[in-house]
Formats: structure tokens, C-alpha cells, sequence
């Protein structure tokens, strides 16, 4: 099977996707598309985890874009300390609640273009956004994503950006949301970075990487 041509495997991934992770979805907690796009930046080098037991503070103290853009750095700096990186995502959760408070009004913007316009949002966490808080038919790939992606074969490349065209080219768009989450929990559990657990894994006998290290 795994001389399949990459698109022809996409049923049989979605397949077994959605019978492993039905339950699939983002890890992050949140209440609103303001703490998911705080949270999503606090995830950069961190595990979902350890943002979880930091952002039910930041956002008891600072519940808005106002409140935290108003914060003191040093303040903002102590509250997300355990994430790793502490001061430059003090300041960029800041200088986010900002532009947020003072473009929109204090609501995040539900499109690709207007969200990627707010500093340091790009691609991966608008489409986290969009498809998490808008509905929309989103494509959001994150390291876990790109990764079992080039293993299975469904892109040849590692830039996230041509992994994204080769992906939604090949994966019928209604669908998109619900294969990123599943992929990206595929990754985390069995197609790990290190050492797959290729003998677990049942998109095995499409995968032209099963065995490979
Ligand atoms: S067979 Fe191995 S490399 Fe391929 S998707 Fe499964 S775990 Fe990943």
C-alpha cells in the first residue's frame, strides 16, 4: 500500500483518524478567542500542560486585552514565567492585548488577514483561531502535523506553508479542521519526533517511513 499516490491514502488516514482521536481537538483551555490567541503564544517551546496551570491566573488578573495591555511587563513577566521565554512572551502577549484593544475595539478579528496582521500571529495560530473560535474550515499546521505529514508521505517538504497547500490539496476542505487536530494528536502519541512507535501505529501500512529511523 504505501506506493499509493499520497492523495489516494487521504480516506484511509481520515479513516482511521477518526475512529483513533473522535475526540480530537485543541489542548489548550480557554474561554474565549482572546485568552486561545494568549494562550497559543505562551504554547511557543512549551507543553499545553504547563500553559494550562499558568493562563487561569493571568487571566483572573488581566481578563482582558485592556487589562493585560495595560499590565506591568514585570508583573506579566512573574505570571507566565513557567512557560520558558518569560520575558519576550510577557511582552508579546502584551503588545497583542494592545494592537487587539487598539485596532478591534478589544475583540479579536475573525479573519486570516486581519489576524495575521496582529504582531507576532502567524499563520498556524490564526488558523488555530479560525477554526477553534469561528468555524471556519482551517488548516493549521504545527510541528506534529508537518511531521507525520512528510512521514506519510502526503507533502515532501518541511515549510510549513507548502505543507499546508500540499495538505489542502489533498484533503477535501470540510475536512480540514478535524484531520489537523487528529494528525496533531497522531503525532503527539504514536508518530512522536523520536522514535515512532511505528509497530503501534495503525497508518502503518500506508506510511512509506514505518520501520525507518
Ligand atoms: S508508521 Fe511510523 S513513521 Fe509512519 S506514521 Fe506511523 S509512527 Fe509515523
Amino acid at each position: 500500500m504505501t506506493a499509493r499516490r499520497p492523495a489516494a491514502k487521504v480516506p484511509f488516514v481520515l479513516d482511521f483518524l477518526g475512529r483513533a482521536y473522535p475526540e480530537a481537538g485543541i489542548l489548550l483551555a480557554y474561554r474565549n478567542p482572546f485568552q486561545l490567541l494568549v494562550a497559543t503564544v505562551l504554547a511557543a517551546q512549551c507543553t499545553d500542560e504547563r500553559v494550562n496551570r499558568v493562563t487561569p491566573g493571568l487571566f483572573r488578573d488581566y481578563p482582558d486585552p485592556r487589562a493585560l495591555a495595560a499590565a506591568p511587563q514585570e508583573a506579566v513577566e512573574e505570571v507566565v514565567r513557567p512557560t520558558g521565554f518569560y520575558r519576550n512572551k510577557a511582552k508579546a502577549i502584551r503588545g497583542l492585548a494592545a494592537a487587539i484593544e487598539a485596532r478591534h475595539g478589544g475583540s479579536v478579528p475573525g479573519t486570516m488577514e486581519s489576524l495575521t496582521e496582529l504582531p507576532g500571529v502567524g499563520r498556524k495560530t490564526a488558523s488555530i483561531l479560525l477554526g477553534a473560535c469561528f468555524g471556519a474550515c482551517a488548516l493549521p499546521v504545527d510541528t506534529h502535523v508537518g511531521r507525520v505529514s512528510y512521514r506519510l508521505g502526503l507533502t515532501a517538504s518541511k515549510d510549513p506553508v507548502k505543507i499546508e497547500q500540499d495538505l489542502a490539496a489533498a484533503v477535501p476542505k470540510e475536512k480540514w479542521w478535524e484531520f489537523a487536530t487528529r494528525l496533531g494528536w497522531h503525532g503527539r502519541r504514536i508518530c512522536v519526533a523520536r522514535r515512532p512507535k511505528c509497530s503501534e501505529c495503525g497508518l502503518a501500512s500506508v506510511c512509506p517511513k514505518n520501520g525507518v529511523r
